[in-house]
């Protein structure tokens, strides 16, 4: 009980009540948070802008028995790119979303956020985020330890293989020898492909745009990544049909 402040960026928010929002925040301090703000969607609130989606704030929050309450906020960084740039919205409502589901409430995970911050201001600059997103997606994946196995069958453990393809339910890539044993449901991965996914593991995210990147490579690792990330998640992602649609894969 009582009042503690914090900083954090929004990673959802919604409509609750008459003229209320419940805001999801992925703080620094306090991981992730629920929080509601009172009066946030009456035009005149000086919370309205400080509770949109993405938006790094200052927050005072005021913690009761039931919903913690947002009593005031300061905008660090409003990020208003994220919601004006159709593209770069649906990247960051993806990795919010991606957050949103895999972290807990109240799990302090400073590192995360700083990442999190850092793709943000990334995306913010960016014309062609496709590479971003997918080092940003390996990297949150190796940060929840879900990280899939690339340098060695996932099954059979030889670092010395002619690789199938890639095995969401194995957690990798399975080697032919294995794959000839017992068949699990593939998909497709070449082998510069894999290439490129381990290198994106070590990629930094300011520069990782300028890499060359064919469409149909975008395609393979994206749709390997989603159909991965959904399949841990045990559940499809609405940002991600939103972004896909976007993207004209087809
Ligand atoms: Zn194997």
């Amino acid at each position: 009980m009582g009042l503690y402040r914090s900083e954090g960026i929004i990673l959802r928010s919604r409509v609750f009540g008459e003229a209320d929002k419940i805001i999801t925040i992925f703080t620094k301090e306090k991981g992730k948070i629920e929080a509601v703000a009172r009066g946030a969607r009456r035009p005149r609130s000086r919370l309205v802008g400080a509770t949109q989606q993405f938006t790094y704030l200052k927050a005072l929050v005021f913690e009761g028995k039931g919903l913690d309450q947002l009593s005031q906020a300061e905008i660090v960084r409003s990020f208003a790119v994220l919601r004006d740039d159709l593209i770069k919205m649906a990247y960051a409502s993806w990795w919010s979303e991606l957050l949103d589901v895999f972290l807990p409430l109240e799990e302090v995970n400073s590192d995360v956020f700083l990442f999190y911050l850092a793709g943000l201001l990334v995306l913010e600059k960016v014309q062609e985020p496709a590479l971003v997103s997918r080092a940003f997606e390996l990297r949150f994946l190796k940060y929840l330890g879900y990280e899939p196995v690339l340098d060695s069958c996932a099954r059979c453990g030889r670092d010395s293989f002619v690789s199938a393809g890639f095995s969401s339910e194995e957690g990798g890539v399975i080697c032919q020898r294995c794959y000839q044993d017992k068949p699990v449901k593939l998909i497709p991965l070449s082998g510069s492909n894999l290439q490129l996914l381990k290198e994106l593991y070590q990629a930094d995210l300011r520069i990782v745009h300028r890499w060359d990147l064919d469409l149909a490579s975008e395609i393979e690792i994206g749709r390997l990544l989603f159909a991965f990330i959904e399949y841990r998640a045990d559940k499809p992602f609405k940002s991600l049909s939103f972004l896909q649609s976007l993207l004209c894969w087809e």
